[in-house]
Order: C-alpha cells, then sequence, then structure tokens
C-alpha cells in the first residue's frame, strides 16, 4: 500500500470515515450526518474530508446501494436522499479532489474489511451480513469478495422471506430487509434504537420484536449458506445496538438447520462501526 488512503462509508443516517497508512492501519477515524440533498452534496463532504486529511493519495467511498463498478456511477441508492440514478460519483469526485477515486457497494466494503483485518481474516470463502438501516450483504470466495457489474453480488437482504409482506425499497414485497433492518425494528412511537434499549431493560414486548427479527435473520443466513455450501457467516452493521441481542436467535436458527454443513460459525464484525469505511479505502487497492 503506499500513500494514505481515506475511506468513507455513507450511510442512511451517517456517514463514516477513517485514513489509513501504507500498512493498513487506522490513522484517525470520524462519524458526521449524512446530508440529505443528494450525491453533489455527499461528494461536498468527502472534500471536506479529503481537505481534512493528510493529502490522501486515493479516496474511496461505500455507499448502500447498487453502482457500476466499470464507470464508477452510482445506480440505485433507496437510503439516502436526492437523486442517484447515473450520476457519476467517481469521475466527479476526482474532478473536485484531483485524487483518485473509487466507489463501492457499503456490503462489499464490509466484507472486504473483514476479509482483511477482522473476523474472517484468513478465510478463504465466506458470507457477509451487514445489517443497519436496510440489509447488505457479500460473498468472498477463493480469499477474494467477489463483485459483479451492478456490484450487487450477495444482496441477501432482498431475499423474498415473507411473500405477502411490506413493501420494500427495492419495490419488492416482504425481502428480508423489511423484517430485520433497522428501519424493521423501528415502532410507530419507537426508534430502533428505543427498542433495542427496551430490549435490554427487559420489556418483553421489545424482546420479542428483537428476537423475531434475529430468527428471521438466521432463517435466511441458514438457507444461503446450504446454498453455497459455506460453514461461515460473518455479522455486523449497527442495527442500532440490537445485533448483541439478535446473535442468539441467530445462532439458534443455523444450529436447528444446518447440520449438513457441519459445524456452522456466525461472527460478529471485528472491526465495529467503521468496518465499510476500511473497507472502501482497501477497495482503493483491490478494486476495479
Ligand atoms: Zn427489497
Amino acid at each position: 500500500m503506499t500513500g494514505i488512503r481515506l475511506g468513507v462509508d455513507v450511510g442512511g443516517s451517517a456517514t463514516k470515515w477513517v485514513l489509513l497508512d501504507e500498512t493498513g492501519a487506522m490513522l484517525d477515524a470520524g462519524s458526521t450526518p449524512t446530508p440529505r440533498a443528494g450525491p453533489a452534496a455527499v461528494i461536498e463532504l468527502v472534500a471536506e474530508l479529503a481537505a481534512q486529511s493528510k493529502e490522501p493519495t486515493a479516496i474511496g467511498v461505500a455507499v448502500p446501494g447498487l453502482v457500476d463498478t466499470a464507470s464508477g456511477a452510482t445506480l440505485f441508492i433507496p437510503n439516502v436522499g436526492g437523486d442517484w440514478a447515473g450520476f457519476p460519483f467517481t469521475e466527479r469526485l476526482a474532478a473536485r479532489t484531483s485524487t483518485p477515486a473509487t466507489v463501492i457497494n457499503d456490503g462489499r466494503a464490509f466484507a472486504l474489511a473483514e476479509l482483511r483485518q477482522g473476523a474472517a481474516k484468513g478465510l478463504s470463502e465466506a458470507l457477509f451480513v451487514v445489517v443497519g438501516t436496510g440489509i447488505g450483504g457479500a460473498l468472498a470466495v477463493g480469499g477474494r469478495v467477489l463483485h459483479n457489474r451492478r456490484d450487487n453480488f450477495g444482496a441477501i437482504g432482498h431475499m423474498t422471506v415473507r411473500p405477502n409482506g411490506d413493501r420494500c425499497t427495492c419495490g419488492n414485497r416482504g425481502c428480508l430487509e423489511t423484517v430485520a433492518s433497522a428501519r424493521a425494528l423501528a415502532t410507530k412511537t419507537a426508534t430502533a434504537e428505543q427498542v433495542a434499549a427496551a430490549a435490554a431493560q427487559g420489556d418483553p414486548t421489545s424482546a420479542r420484536r428483537i428476537l423475531r427479527a434475529g430468527r428471521e435473520l438466521g432463517l435466511a443466513i441458514s438457507s444461503t449458506l446450504a446454498f453455497l455450501g459455506f460453514s461461515t457467516a460473518v455479522v455486523g452493521g449497527g442495527v442500532a445496538g440490537a445485533l448483541p441481542q439478535m446473535l442468539p436467535a441467530i445462532v439458534a436458527e443455523l444450529d436447528d438447520r444446518t447440520a449438513m454443513l457441519g459445524t456452522c460459525h456466525v461472527h460478529p464484525g471485528a472491526l465495529g462501526p467503521h468496518a465499510g469505511a476500511i473497507g472502501a479505502a482497501l477497495w482503493t487497492l483491490e478494486g476495479p
């Protein structure tokens, strides 16, 4: 790795960033609210972060949606405000900052970070699931994170788990994302954070809500591991602090359903809330 890399993870509510040195070690990190005005405003934010950084030699940005990996244009980013369809993101960012730039789906960024530096370090194959405002996913095979033209390889969040369920941001009904994301955990009167906090304090209704989401997640992960013949899943993302409470239900579903695969492991992400930003920075080295 040559030079300092800026990695930025644009989330539905917060944008996280890291600076990595030549060895991939973190020099600095931070978080700021995501601008709601769309891609041009996000580019201004990234340019500000780059200006405050120590002249990064490359900038990697992770976004929660589809990108054209060949051109660096954004395609479909439903959880961030503004019109992202067909926006020439890396071209505009590189021009604005005079720095080479790449863009990657946030699920793949999480996977790359956890594969190189975190819970899946040294593994050849694993399924990655990142649960936030929505649910992202990715696969590693042969020690590399797989990606395709629309950067939606492994998008487990849009697997249908309830045929007649709620409408998803993607247009489908009953996607995993509609039953197990932070948005799905929220109620009419409480945010996902408040539901998680109430569950931690013993409120049975909130605890049941989180348990149900954990089971749905576990079911989808079990089915996907069976389909792939993999035995390791890494689950990360904030889920508004509810992930530790969801993990036992995920593990229980796996124990029930994956006997054919031998011992399966669900590892929580090891890199914490900046995993996506770390992966975005690493993608400037490994990306197209
Ligand atoms: Zn969907």
